[in-house]
């Protein structure tokens, strides 16, 4: 590990201070991904601002009916909160599809919209990667790339975000609040993340020294009718290959409004608002959900290893779908 200097923020005004005008200082949270990140010498920050006392850690009503969930809750108490179980159980299934109870209880908010990419060739400092240091180029285009992106991708990088409570997010029409050095701003889910482009190394939206305070839900939560399908290499502890968050609402088998986000197959949670209109207004079928599937993966581009992804993608579309609509199972 690289020496770094390390101070903890007393208030949010102190750590957006903190965090101005130094690109190489770095908020740290649970730890879980920036530790690992250090560890293996993919970032070497030279001052690490502690953001763990800050008063961003409980779950609030919002005046408008929805729910705010401050960037330091961890990923447990957002998954047990009655409220959140209750009124956003998508989100709730979501995370406890991801990681272990133990990184559960360290990962918060703010933390889990940042991680990076699970990238092998991102995580390796002998290989290029566009991602990791612009302008080397991408392992993983030519190279061993069954967890990469069909969805979104350029000549720059085909990685993936790999995050499960995103995809839910993505869905529920989240937006993120952040307080940075020229104030605070609120940010659309949908806009918080970018597409790899000719700038990989740009995860997100974010300015410099922005820190995420807080991510609100409206006040529709889905919850009669709603699904998270992760489909992954083994049972437990491993990334999304594909994943698919549904959530419906229905009037008998007619669809008054859909929401599709998949995870696993972009540069960011991949929500599809064409995909939805499809389904607006429509009666609920195998048949319409198999033409959505079709529809998602219309510009769908594999890579060799990944282009099995291409039709996993498509069934798990129409699986979630017809979960999230209490449908027999389609074979
Ligand atoms: C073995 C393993 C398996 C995992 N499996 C899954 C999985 O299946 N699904 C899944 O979704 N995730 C998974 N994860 C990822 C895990 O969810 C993330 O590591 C975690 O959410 C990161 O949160 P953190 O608080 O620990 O972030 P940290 O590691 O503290 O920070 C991550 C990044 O966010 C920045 N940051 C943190 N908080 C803020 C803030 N408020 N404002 C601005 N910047 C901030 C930090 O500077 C850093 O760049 C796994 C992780 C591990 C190690
Ligand atoms: S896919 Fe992206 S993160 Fe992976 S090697 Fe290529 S540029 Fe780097």
């Amino acid at each position: 590990m690289n020496r770094f200097s390390y101070e903890r923020a007393p208030d949010v005004a102190s750590a957006v201070r903190a965090g101005a005008g130094n690109d190489s200082a770095r908020f740290i949270a649970g730890g879980t991904n920036l530790l690992d990140l250090m560890k293996e010498n993919v970032f070497r920050p030279s001052h690490l601002i502690d953001i763990t006392r800050l008063p961003l850690n409980k779950i609030e009503e919002t005046g408008d009916g929805g729910l705010r969930i401050g960037a330091l809750v961890t990923n447990a108490d957002t998954a047990y909160n009655e409220h959140v179980e209750r009124r956003y159980p998508l989100l709730s299934k979501a995370i406890l599809a991801g990681a272990t109870s133990q990184l559960r209880n360290m990962a918060t908010t703010g933390g889990n919209l940042l991680q990076r990419t699970r990238c092998y060739y991102f995580y390796d400092t002998g290989a290029p990667c566009n991602k990791r240091e612009p302008g080397t180029g991408c392992g993983a285009l030519h190279g061993f790339n069954r967890i990469h992106a069909i969805l979104g991708t350029s000549d720059a990088c085909i990685a993936t975000h790999p995050s499960d409570m995103c995809v839910a997010l993505a869905a529920l029409d989240a937006t993120v609040r952040v307080t940075g050095p020229d104030g605070e701003r609120t940010i659309p889910f949908s806009e918080f993340h970018r597409l790899p482009g000719a700038t990989p190394h740009l995860d997100t939206n974010l300015r410099q020294g922005e820190l995420i305070t807080a991510v609100d839900l409206p006040a529709k939560g889905f919850a009669s009718h709603h699904t998270y399908l992760k489909l992954r290499d083994r049972a437990s502890y491993a990334f999304a290959l594909v994943s698919v968050a549904a959530a419906l609402e229905l009037d008998g088998e007619r669809i008054l409004e859909a929401r599709l986000a998949l995870g696993g197959v972009a540069h960011k949670p991949w929500r599809d608002t064409a995909a939805e209109s499809m389904l607006n207004g429509q009666r609920a079928s195998v048949e319409l959900f198999r033409s959505v599937g079709e529809a998602i993966v219309h510009e769908a581009r594999g890579f060799g290893h990944n282009t099995f992804k291409i039709e996993l993608a498509k069934r798990a579309v129409v699986r979630a779908l017809a979960q999230a609509a209490g449908m027999e199972q389609p074979s």
